[in-house]
């Protein structure tokens, strides 16, 4: 039951995660001061080098410190290029 439950879960995750478009925006992208840990991929799109980690504090490309928080905690806010984030299109829906 446990296993099953672990799955469902697994598996919710992972249809959430591949809604994102991996513009980047959240992580600065958009506004020229990305996060360190943000690098695009050949398909212009990006990736974090950290995934897996990424929680807690970090440092824009400025140098200044911030702190990544799942993308939950941030849909009521707006940040550049937020307007284009599909889970905040899914709030709206
Ligand atoms: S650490 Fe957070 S803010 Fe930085 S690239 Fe990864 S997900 Fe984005
Ligand atoms: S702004 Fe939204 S769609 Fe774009 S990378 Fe961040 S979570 Fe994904």
């Amino acid at each position: 039951m446990e296993d099953h439950y672990n799955n469902y879960q697994e598996n919710k995750l992972k249809e959430f995660e591949s809604a994102c478009l991996r513009c980047g925006n959240c992580c600065g992208a958009a506004d020229n001061n990305p996060c360190e840990h943000l690098i695009p991929d050949k398909d212009g799109k990006y990736l974090c080098d950290i995934y897996e980690h990424r929680f807690g504090l970090h440092k824009a490309k400025n140098g200044n410190v911030f702190l990544c928080v799942p993308i939950r905690n941030i849909l009521f806010k707006s940040w550049t290029g937020s307007e284009k984030c599909a889970y905040k299109k899914m709030l709206t829906r």
